[in-house]
């Protein structure tokens, strides 16, 4: 956990002016569970278009990009985000997209095979159990038991503990944990964290322009990789986190609102007056958090 937790309405005046001010910034956000609530079924997931909409003005390459890092495959939550020309990162950061570019973890690629072996393997017995469900994402494979009965949860721990040494263990699959899931992802050292750090440098970010938004553990190992950047964690009060910022569920999007007239503001001013006019409208976005 950070040495202090704070609040992320306390310090927004600040964040959002030298967010505004820099020249190069870049916001990071997980999907799940931050830009969208978790749904009891994940198919259910759908970005709110206010929401969407305020991503898209936030965008405007190269003063302030966005990327949107999610566990689910690129594809995925590609189709959910819609958003055209930004950054996305599926596979908790093993496949990412730019505009006009790719990148794809290529030791993750080598355990495909692995992960085909293990979603096998799981599927009969995750069949038995009511609720459970395996989500194959090529890269990584996902079990949800968000709908399971808790006197079937040590029935659904055993089948996966049950792999063998061959799929699971140093350089094969690692076990994660998540909210209500289980996840097998290749054990190559790379993670949310590492991508959020790709795509800085990609896209030529210094870190302390650099924000991260999230909701879980696996975006955890990206709040404690980020440095001196800016990172959120959605969640209540007294969430054990290595975040720097503490958000509710909800103030994300007043927070994204005052970033964007905060932009507005710096864009319509002439340069003469930037300093003063951008001071007054960092002041004014900030009233509604
Ligand atoms: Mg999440």
């Amino acid at each position: 956990m950070s040495d202090q937790v704070l609040a992320l309405r306390d310090h927004c005046p600040r964040i959002v002016a030298a967010l505004a001010a820099a020249g190069r910034a870049l916001v990071c956000t997980d999907f799940d569970g931050t830009l969208v609530p978790i749904c009891e079924d994940p198919d259910d997931c759908v970005l709110d278009g206010s929401m969407r909409t305020t991503l898209a003005a936030l965008h405007r390459p190269p003063r302030l990009q966005v990327a949107v890092v999610s566990g689910r495959r690129l594809v995925d939550v590609r189709r959910r985000v819609g958003i055209e020309g930004i950054t996305y990162a599926g596979n908790h950061g093993l496949e990412i997209e730019g505009d006009g570019w790719a990148f794809r973890e290529p030791n993750a690629d080598a355990c495909r095979r692995l992960v085909q072996t293990a979603a096998e393997r799981l599927q009969p017995l995750i069949d038995a159990i009511e609720g459970a469900r395996i989500e194959h994402k090529e890269l990584t494979l996902t079990v949800h038991y968000r709908r399971v009965r808790t006197k079937d949860l040590p029935a659904l721990r055993a089948a996966v503990g049950q792999l063998s040494s061959r799929v699971l263990g140093p350089g094969r699959l690692r076990l994660h944990g998540g909210k209500q899931v289980i996840e097998l992802r290749p054990d190559v050292g790379w993670g949310k964290g590492q991508a959020v750090e790709w795509i800085g440098r990609r896209l030529e970010c210094r870190g302390e322009h650099r924000v991260f938004i999230g909701d879980d553990e696996t975006d955890e190992e990206a709040f404690a990789a980020c440095g001196d950047g800016i990172t959120i964690r959605i969640g209540d009060r007294g969430t054990p986190t290595a975040a720097r910022y503490l958000a509710a569920t909800g103030e994300l999007s007043a927070f994204f609102m005052m970033l964007r007239r905060a932009l507005d503001v710096r864009d319509t001013v002439r340069p003469a007056e930037a300093g003063h006019a951008g001071r007054r409208g960092d002041g004014e976005a900030c009233r509604g958090i």
